[in-house]
């Protein structure tokens, strides 16, 4: 507990957007984040109250980072399993805990555990070997997915293999750098969505509406909330099962279920147990927002309404390939000029390429116009470039 002002204090491992962003709901809450940070000016970094330096990997510093705070709980899934259950061991609240948390840092251990459970999911085998992908190939036809089981983000680790070749150049080198591997059936899907949810300990579930998600080179580019045209069915269909699996693998805090839809149905892609970027736009297009959510549900207080306010489009502003002449700041007022009603968060991170430094909310009728607008924002405010020629002055 926070002497100071008797509030719980909740302690997060990873300085990224997710935490500082988390942090920014906490303050509504009364309390101030308590970080640990793995570097100086990581985006969290910059604004919580409380940053402690250290690696998540280095179980010493966790220890020390978790004396004092009331609950534990995590920007990412990079924490060794091993580290979790050792904090949990020694007393500390770890939210979700390592048991729920093993089903987001392995994609196998994650397809075994939802098929064996009949949740619907590709197909898939593991691969100890090449041939394992070279009769998975075989049996069910090319192209497959092979993809690392842990480690992966934004689309690396996930590989497309066109065939027998292909898997025979690629997958022997990444046995041999130790990179732990599975395959899967390459699935024919109109559309990726998401199902987000946050459950509490006390066992209360909550579900957004379902958003469509629009990826480019393996990053989330775009989503939109609602997904269009998705029926009052589909939306159920997807909203219980993602509060199912909440339930049976122990989840607590916000847990993203990333689906794909085909023809046949949906199947899960992958799960995250944080707040998660297809949630972005709760901050703005639902009474309360997955960050505040995520706290609400790891403090075991009642959870907040998730309807939907206005449809949202929410775009990723991701670094140029040259940070632009124009500053950030110059490129914000033009924003603003143009649409005042744009809704930004800005990560305070340096620019980089393809990076993601912040996100745009448009509220609206949610039609390509409104998307059109959240692209020109997101678009202008990383390259300074109007892209539909837009002249500013
Ligand atoms: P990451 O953990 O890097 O986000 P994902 O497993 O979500 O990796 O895969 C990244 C993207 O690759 C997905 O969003 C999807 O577009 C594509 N993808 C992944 N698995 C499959 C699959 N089995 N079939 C077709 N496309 C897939």
């Amino acid at each position: 507990m926070d002497t100071r002002t008797g509030l719980p204090v909740v302690g997060m491992v990873g300085g990224g957007q997710l935490a500082r962003m988390t942090h920014q709901a906490a303050i509504s809450l009364g309390q101030s984040l308590r970080v640990l940070a793995a570097g100086e000016h990581e985006s969290a970094g910059l604004v919580a109250g409380e940053v402690v330096y250290g690696h998540h990997a280095d179980l010493d510093a966790l220890r020390s980072f978790a004396k004092g705070v009331d609950v534990l709980t995590f920007d990412h899934e990079h924490v060794p399993g091993a580290h979790l259950h050792a904090l949990a061991d020694e007393g500390v609240v770890v939210r979700p805990g390592p048991e729920a948390l093993e089903f987001a840092q392995d994609k196998l251990v994650m397809r075994e555990r939802l098929s064996s459970q009949g949740f619907p999911c590709p197909d898939f085998a593991a691969v100890s070997e090449v041939d394992d992908v070279l009769r998975f190939g075989g049996a069910r036809g090319w192209p497959v997915v092979l993809k690392a089981a842990s480690g992966g983000y934004d689309g690396k680790g996930v590989w497309m293999l066109g065939s027998a070749a292909e898997a025979g150049a690629l997958v022997p080198e990444l046995l041999a750098a130790g990179t732990p591997l599975l395959v899967e059936a390459k699935v024919a899907m109109r559309r990726e969505l998401s199902a987000l949810v946050a459950r509490s300990p006390f066992g209360q579930g909550a579900a957004w509406p379902v958003v469509e998600t629009v990826q480019s080179d393996g990053i989330n580019t775009e989503v939109l909330a609602p997904a269009p045209g998705l029926s009052p069915r589909a939306t159920h269909e997807a909203q219980e099962l993602a509060l199912q699996l909440a339930a049976e693998l122990g989840v607590v805090g916000v847990l993203a279920v990333e689906l794909f839809e085909t023809e046949a149905g949906l199947l899960v892609n992958e799960l995250a147990m944080r707040p998660h970027n297809s949630g972005h736009w709760t901050m703005d297009g639902c009474p309360t927002s997955q960050f505040e959510q995520h706290l609400r549900a790891v403090l075991d207080y009642p959870l907040g309404v998730t309807e939907l306010l206005a449809p949202t489009v929410m775009a990723n502003i991701l670094g140029a390939p040259e940070p632009p002449v124009m500053r950030p700041d110059e490129r914000l007022h033009h924003l603003f000029a143009r649409y005042p009603q744009a809704r930004v968060h800005l990560y305070g991170k340096g620019e980089r390429k393809g990076r993601k430094l912040g996100h745009v909310n448009m509220l609206g009728t949610l039609d390509e116009g409104l998307r059109e607008k959240a692209r020109l924002a997101a678009h202008w405010l990383s390259h300074a470039e109007w892209l539909d020629g837009h002249d500013i002055h």
